[in-house]
Order: C-alpha cells, then sequence, then structure tokens
C-alpha cells in the first residue's frame, strides 16, 4: 500500500510534533516508534528551556553563553536565530497549553520562574512542574496535535527506509502493526532524536538509537560533527550488570548544593576545578569517571544541601530513588556518567535541509551547527521548537508543492537489534569513544565494529546502529585535538573552556 502526503514527519518528540503544527495546512503524516509523544528524550526531559526572558538578561547574552559552550565552533547564525526568537517560542508554547512554572510579581502579575543552570550567565531556564518539564510540554504539544486537522498520526510504526526517485527524497518505507506499507512524500523530515541507545549507559530511551541518522546514511546523506558527544556527570548507578537508560540526576541538585564524594566520603571535585560540582558538565563528567576508572564508586550527597525538602523539591529523582530503594534524604545517591546528548547529526542548513533534496532533518538528530563542540545546558528542547517552527512554516509557504508518485516499493526486510549485539556496540563505544579518547581505543573500537558488520546481514537493525558508531569512532578519529566534549587524553589540549 502507498499513500500520499505533502510531508512525512519521522518521530514525536518536541521536534516532530512542532514540525508538524506548523506545516499547517500542508497534509502531514506522522510516524512514530511507540506512542505518540512518550516514546523520545523530549518527555524525560527535566531542566527546562532556555530563553531570555529575565529584566536582566538578553538574546546577546543568551548567544554568547552558547558560544562560550560551543567552543565558538557553532555557526553563528544558528545561535542568533536561535537565542532571538526563544522568548516568543516559550511564550507560544504556554499559549497553546503548557503550564509552566509561575509565580505572581508584587503587581500580581504572573510571570515565568527561572531557574539557573551551569554555564548560563544569567537565570533563564522555564520549567514546570519542578523538574518534570519535557513530560508537561510534551502533553500539551500532544494536545494540540490531537486537535490539528492536518496530521495524520501513524502509532507503533518504524520509517525502515528512505524512498528516491529522481534523485529525490520522496517518502518512506514503513513497517507498523498491520505490515509494511509506504508514504509519498514531497518533504521526508526526519526527527528522530539521539543516539544515546548505542552506549553502554545512557539517559536516553531505547527508541535513541540513532535509526533516523542511519537511514540518512544509507540513502547518501552528508553526516556531521559526530564525534560531539555530551555525558551527563550524574545517571543513576545501575545494578551490577545492567546497562542501557539510566534515571538522570538533574544538575539542578549540584546547583542545589548537593557535592560529590567517593567511597571514602571524600569530595573530590575541588581538586579539579575551582568552581567544584558546578564545573562545566564535561569536566564533572571526567572527573567522575576518573574515580571509577580507579575501581571506585561516586556519589551524589543531597543530605545536607536539600535534605527532608527532596520529595518536593527534585518529586522525578526522588521517584526514580525510591524505584532503587535509596532515601535521598538521609543516603548518597550512587551515580555514573552516561552519554546524554549528540551535538553532531545529519548536516542541514538554514531551512533544515540535508545534502539530499526531499529530506530535512530536526532536532537532536540534525546538525544545524547552533551547539558546536558543545551543548549549552536546555538548549536543545528550545533547538527543536525553534527550528522545528521554521521548518513547519518554511514547508507549508509552498515550499512543497506536489507529493511524488511512487508505483511500487520493495519493502526493507529488517531484522531486529539483537541484545548481544547491542551489548557489544555499547561496550566497544563505551571504552573507546566515550568521555575519555585516544588513537589506539579509537583504531581498536574501528576493528571491532567491522568485525560486528561483517557478521551482520545486510538490513539488520543491527547494521545500522555499527554503521552510526563507525561515524562517530571515524569522526573522533578525524579530530585529534580536545575541544568540547570531545576529549582526547593523547592531545595536547587546545581549550578547557566552559561548556552546558
Ligand atoms: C533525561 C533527559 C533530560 C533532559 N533534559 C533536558 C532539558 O532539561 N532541557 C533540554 O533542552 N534538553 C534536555 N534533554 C535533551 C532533550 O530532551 C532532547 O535533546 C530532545 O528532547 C530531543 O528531541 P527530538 O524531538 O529531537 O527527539 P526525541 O524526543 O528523542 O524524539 C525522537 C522520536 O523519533 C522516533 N523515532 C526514532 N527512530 C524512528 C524511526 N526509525 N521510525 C519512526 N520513529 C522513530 C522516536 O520514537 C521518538 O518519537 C534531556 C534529555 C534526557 C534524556
Amino acid at each position: 500500500m502507498i499513500d500520499q502526503f505533502d510531508i512525512v514527519v519521522i518521530g514525536s518528540g518536541i521536534a516532530g510534533l512542532t514540525t508538524a503544527l506548523a506545516a499547517a495546512p500542508k497534509r502531514v503524516a506522522l510516524i512514530t516508534r511507540g506512542a505518540l509523544s512518550r516514546d523520545g528524550s523530549s518527555r524525560w526531559a527535566q531542566g527546562g528551556i532556555a530563553a531570555a526572558i529575565g529584566a536582566d538578561d538578553t538574546p546577546l547574552l543568551h548567544a554568547q553563553d552558547t558560544l562560550v559552550a560551543g567552543q565558538y565552533l557553532n555557526d553563528r547564525s544558528a545561535v542568533d536565530r536561535l537565542t532571538s526568537v526563544a522568548p516568543q517560542t516559550v511564550r507560544w508554547l504556554a499559549a497553546i497549553g503548557a503550564q509552566f512554572d509561575t509565580r505572581e510579581n508584587a503587581r500580581h502579575e504572573k510571570r515565568f520562574v527561572l531557574g539557573r543552570e551551569a554555564a548560563h550567565s544569567r537565570a533563564r531556564i522555564v520549567h514546570a512542574g519542578g523538574d518534570a518539564s519535557g513530560a508537561e510540554i510534551m502533553r500539551a504539544l500532544a494536545k494540540a496535535v490531537g486537535d490539528a486537522g492536518h496530521i495524520t498520526v501513524f502509532e507503533q510504526s518504524q520509517a525502515s527506509d528512505l524512498l528516491t526517485a529522481h534523485e529525490r527524497i520522496c517518502g518512506a518505507a514503513v513497517r507498523g502493526p498491520q505490515g509494511d506499507f509506504a508514504i509519498a512524500a514531497a518533504a521526508v523530515v526526519l526527527a528522530t532524536g539521539g543516539i544515546g541507545a548505542l552506549y553502554r549507559y545512557t539517559t536516553n530511551p531505547s527508541t535513541a538509537d540513532g535509526s533516523g541518522i542511519a537511514l540518512a546514511l544509507r540513502a547518501g546523506a552528508v553526516l556531521s560533527d559526530m564525534e560531539f558527544v555530551q555525558f551527563h556527570p550524574t545517571a543513576l548507578a545501575p545494578l551490577s550488570g545492567h546497562s542501557g537508560q539510566l534515571p538522570l540526576l538533574t544538575e539542578a541538585l549540584r546547583g542545589a548544593g548537593a557535592i560529590l564524594i567517593n567511597a571514602g566520603g571524600r569530595r573530590f571535585m575541588l581538586a579539579h576545578s575551582p568552581a567544584a560540582e558546578l564545573a562545566p558538565r564535561d569536566v564533572v563528567a571526567r572527573a567522575v569517571w576518573a574515580e571509577l576508572e580507579r575501581g571506585g564508586q561516586v556519589f551524589l550527597d543531597a543530605r545536607k544541601a536539600v535534605g527532608a525538602a527532596f520529595p518536593q523539591r527534585f518529586p522525578t529523582v526522588f521517584a526514580a530513588c525510591q524505584v532503587r530503594g535509596i532515601d535521598p534524604r538521609e543516603q548518597p545517591i550512587p551515580v555514573v556518567p552516561a552519554e546524554h546528548y549528540l551535538m553532531g547529526g545529519v548536516r542541514v542548513d538554514v531551512h533544515a535541509a540535508s545534502s539530499l533534496p526531499g529530506l530535512y532533518a530536526v532536532g537532536e538528530c540534525a546538525c544545524s551547527g547552533v551547539h558546536g563542540a558543545n551543548r549549552l545546558a536546555s538548549n536543545s528542547l528550545l533547538e527543536g521548537l525553534v527550528f522545528g517552527r521554521e521548518l513547519g512554516v518554511h514547508l507549508a509557504r509552498g515550499n512543497v508543492s506536489t507529493a511524488s508518485h511512487i508505483a511500487e516499493f520493495t519493502p526493507r526486510n529488517i531484522e531486529p537489534a539483537t541484545q548481544e549485539r547491542a551489548q557489544k556496540i555499547g561496550d566497544v563505544l563505551w571504552r573507546n569513544a566515550g568521555l575519555v579518547r585516544d588513537a589506539t581505543g579509537l583504531f581498536s573500537a574501528r576493528e571491532q565494529l567491522a568485525a560486528l558488520l561483517h557478521d551482520c546481514a545486510e538490513a539488520a537493525q543491527d547494521a545500522d546502529r555499527i554503521r552510526v558508531a563507525q561515524s562517530i569512532v571515524d569522526a573522533a578519529l578525524a579530530r585529534r585535538d580536545s575541544i568540547g566534549a570531545h576529549y582526547r587524553r593523547d592531545a595536547v589540549a587546545a581549550n578547557t573552556a566552559a561548556s552546558g
């Protein structure tokens, strides 16, 4: 069966839903692997959205912080576009129903409560439900999508291939609950999120396995900045032998005064940076990694700083600790670093267009250049919103007019990923293309991935995962200096400035 639409959006995170909404009145098919808005990273976001809303703040200051975090490898014009419309974008979200945390001022006017995060020079993080920002934002966006007449949602449906005709991407092959079908469209938008599930430990859900990036790679699209992978320093340590998605312990805990200690109860961050626990995210993550590499354990101790107020101030983290039988009011919380965010992805231009005509990318799977070598905290939900809206409007304004007609298509017979290979890929990347890299480890990773690929069927999802993993390793080998989130212990450090 072949359906005809104007636009296919693959992925129902913040970037996919925003693009689909903004593309009205074009007819949009929205494909998502699981349940609409609930199957990607977006709903897990805790901190919130960065926007220069405070009286002491400006988009220029926000842009400067973004450039410092990105070590000036950012695309300056993308940064300016992102930061200049951030305040109005947050107001748009509030207008469609997102309930952000607010308080009344002396004149009884409601004002956003603004949080401050590492490497932001001002308090500018708009949040919801304390640390439940992503869930609230996605609830509001999903409701808007449900009310929109121009969007048809295909849940439990996975894009398995991109279709090509006349040297253009003209649709997607999809495997849904009823079998394989195709959607022909003049524009195909990848909004498939990150790659965390490729690593042994990640804060991302299992859908973040780089499948959209793999589709783009298979079709011949250019990727960029794949060496820039951000690790969060504090994920809740897993029980022994467990891998995959780990609960995030938000940076706001360290902002509130929680400290990092080792198994001997010694605070170790002061030896790494005068800013201690509030040092840039990659500095803290590497310090935690070093403690663990010495065979120790690391804990986040919030007993003094947060104590009895933990359940009210950090309800999401408190619930995750409880599941593990930990009471953070009385016990330090065991932590490990975990893959958190990919700065690179499918290279796109100012209109989110990839190097292949007809193929667009937005959100975490795209590399718009906005983050440079490291993402400033809370800029990624914003990126999905701002560039998603821009892309939707661009496509709606007649930049797509007629959907291509496809007479037939051959479904790709995808074999599901295997647990055993996923674990091997995760271990290879974690050890050799993780927080600390060197040429020996990266060459070894290259060999191990080639051997794994050799044993895979061409159409297997494992092969897709391995190709994305290879693109990370190759990019990390090519960049010999240390910059931003990319740290080579065999390089003379070029830069160690702040990151988000
Ligand atoms: C725990 C956590 C906390 C975070 N906190 C913050 C924060 O406070 N502020 C901030 O700015 N950022 C935060 N981030 C990062 C941010 O949440 C993500 O970068 C952002 O949500 C990515 O949005 P997205 O729309 O690009 O992708 P996602 O939300 O990951 O959505 C991807 C979608 O693509 C679908 N998909 C993937 N492959 C296919 C396929 N082949 N076929 C069909 N569908 C497919 C998935 O099912 C999913 O629907 C956090 C991330 C995590 C994990």
